[in-house]
This record gives C-alpha cells, structure tokens and sequence, in this order.
C-alpha cells in the first residue's frame, strides 16, 4: 500500500516539475521511479529529504537562470533536467531507500541515504551559488591558478560556504528524523567532501570539449549551444556531467562510513 501512495506522491511532485520546466520529459518518467522507491519504500521521512534537495536545488536553477545566461554554455544541460541528471543525482539514493526495506532495523541505509543527498545538494547549491562569488574561482587541483567563472574544477569562497550550506540542508532533518545529532556533522561534512570531489573530477577526468566557433572549453557534446561540432580536448569520454554527478554521491557515502567505522 506504501508504493502505491508512493507511486501518487511521486508522480504528482513530477508532474508539477514538467509543469514548471524544471524537469523534461524523461526526466519527470525518471523521477517517478526514483521517487517511488524512495516515498514507497523509505516513508515520509526519506521523502522530506528527497523533497528538500528536488526543490532547493529547482528553485535555486531557476532563481540563478538569468544571471548565469552568459554563462549557460559553460554547462552541458539547461534547467530542465533530464534522466540521466535525475538518475545521476537520486539514483544511489533510491537504492539506499531499498536497502532499508530490506535491513529496516538498521541506521546505515539511512545514513548512506543523507549522504548521497547531501553530497549532490552540497555540489547543486555551489554550482548555482558559487557565480556569485565577486572574484574568478580558483582550480581545485592548482588553488594559485585562477579560471573563468562556470569552469568545471573551480573552487571559491563563496561556493564552498554554499556547498556547506546545502549539505547542512538535507544534514539536519537526517539528525532529526534519526534523533542522534551526531549524525548532522557527520552528514554536512561528507556533503561538503562529495562536492568537493566532484570539483576535484571536474579538473582531472570529466569529459572536456571545445567550440572551435566560440572558441570555449564546455561540457556540451556533441553539438555546442552555437551549433557547433565540440572537440574532445581532455577527460574520459564516459565520465559525463551524469556520472560525475554519481560519483560525487558515492564519495560522500564512503565518507560518511568511514567516518563511523573510525
Ligand atoms: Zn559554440
């Protein structure tokens, strides 16, 4: 029965981001199914937190939009989210959520859950937000070299107190709903670390190209915004934005259990 109202909340909260374009159509179908799993088989604790991150994340793209309009082709994909971002972003979390229906008497699910959320928020909030830091980010693998606002691997004040911010977000009804505050350092650090290692994958091994006709480096492939055919410049060709995005939520799992086996 459970799925079922799963299944409605879901579809519903869906439907309203393909109303308001912050989801397209295989990204509404997408998340459908993850938001299944997740309300169906976490409860309405895993949803408050699925919900938090889906709409803090949607509103802040949509707030930023205009500001980052010369920007956006820095970016591979609009607003509007599609499935892969959808999955990239929720899929590890989904699967936590099944976890929990099979182990429901243990903490770990629920955990692995937050931090998967966290860590993607914590990345979201500092895309968004870190365009707003007054100077050029810096490279997180070389912090004395300064790249253009929107370049993958780029760091900033700003951005990392956003990325925190976003982490504390979903960290703090994770340490509620458990009643062990313990938990909301925890998460909000392990947060903070998958974005960073999601900034980190940016400047090593996510797929790069270039716009021979803008001549910029960007994520698009393999038409650029203008048009143009994109180069390969750098990175492995799989590692797209969608697995990058993945990445960052594992990373802030395996975070988040070493901290406890410690
Ligand atoms: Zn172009």
């Amino acid at each position: 029965m459970q799925i079922l109202y799963g299944f409605i909340l879901a579809a519903i909260t869906a439907y309203l981001a393909y109303y308001a374009h912050g989801l397209n159509r295989s990204g509404a179908l997408a998340a459908t199914i993850v938001g299944t799993i997740i309300f169906g088989m976490g409860g309405w604790q895993w949803a408050v937190l699925l919900l938090t991150f889906f709409i803090t994340s949607s509103a802040l793209s949509r707030t930023f939009k205009r500001r980052k309009a010369g920007l956006s082709e820095k970016f591979s994909k609009g607003h509007e989210r599609d499935a892969g971002q959808v999955f990239g972003n929720g899929g590890l979390a989904a699967l936590f959520a099944a976890l929990h229906a099979i182990y429901p008497d243990s903490i770990l699910p629920w955990i692995g859950f937050a931090a998967s959320l966290a860590a993607v928020n914590a990345d979201t909030w500092a895309t968004e937000l870190g365009v707003l830091n007054p100077t050029p980010p810096r490279l997180i693998t070389n912090l004395r070299k300064r790249v253009e606002q929107g370049t993958s691997g780029g760091i900033s004040l700003f951005g990392t107190l956003a990325s925190l911010l976003g982490s504390a977000v979903i960290a703090l009804p994770a340490a509620l709903f458990s009643d062990d505050w313990s938990l909301f350092p925890l998460i909000t650090f392990s947060g903070l670390a998958g974005s960073l290692f999601d900034s980190f994958l940016g400047a090593t091994v996510q797929a790069m190209y270039y716009c021979p006709t803008d001549q910029k480096e960007t994520e698009k492939h393999p038409l650029h915004t203008c048009g143009t055919e994109t180069v390969h410049i750098r990175g492995w060709k799989w590692l797209d934005n969608d697995w990058v995005n993945f990445a960052c939520g594992v990373f802030g799992v395996v975070i988040a259990f070493l901290a406890i086996a410690l």
